[in-house]
């Protein structure tokens, strides 16, 4: 069974979205690949995903946070499991952290920088007790990368010490990424 309350983004009505509103996100998507983006994979929007919605502010309920790099967003997580519990997400939608190649490398230590500033603004500031990974697929709802970022560590509840173990099977920390020819592989250390 996949664990509970992993990649709280959006609201529970916004992942059972009714047809009319995939619908726009279809002709949005669509317009997207007419651009030469393809949705859903390689960069772009889809308007199936909620990560894709929130990143350009179509989801109320979920607000962004100061972020200071365009290309990235951050959010407080809709379900948290610890006091500070956010999600640093790349605008465009790009696959989950699987498919990370040695080009994304930039962009992942920047979401690693996002998440220790916004740990910072808002006052926590031992950043020897923080989480920060990715979920390994397939124990995550939402295919659209995004870094956890849990602090204090200390703090996680029992289940989500579990869910948000350093490298478990579910959760893969990043402090080291290293590339071994193929894909991009994230460890801790
Ligand atoms: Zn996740
Ligand atoms: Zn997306």
């Amino acid at each position: 069974p996949r664990p509970a309350g992993l990649c709280g983004g959006g609201t529970p009505a916004a992942r059972a979205r009714p047809l009319a509103a995939q619908g726009r996100g279809e002709a949005a998507a669509a317009a997207g690949a007419a651009e030469g983006r393809e949705a859903g994979n390689g960069g772009g929007y889809d308007g199936k995903c909620v990560f894709c919605r929130i990143a350009r502010q179509e989801e109320p309920g979920t607000a962004l946070l100061p972020c200071e790099y365009e290309d990235l967003v951050c959010f407080r997580d809709i379900r948290p499991n610890a006091p500070h519990h956010y999600l640093v997400v790349p605008v465009e939608h790009m696959g989950n952290c699987k498919t990370l190649k040695t080009e994304h490398i930039p962009v992942v230590k920047r979401m690693m920088e996002v998440g220790k500033a916004v740990l910072q603004k808002n006052n926590f500031s031992d950043l020897s007790n923080i989480r920060m990974g990715f979920h390994w697929p397939p124990f995550c709802s939402i295919s659209h990368l995004h870094l956890h970022v849990l602090a204090p560590a200390s703090q996680l509840g029992f289940l989500s010490r579990l869910v948000y173990r350093i490298n478990s099977y579910w959760f893969i920390t990043v402090s080291v990424i290293k590339y071994n020819g193929k894909s991009l592989n994230v460890y801790a250390y």
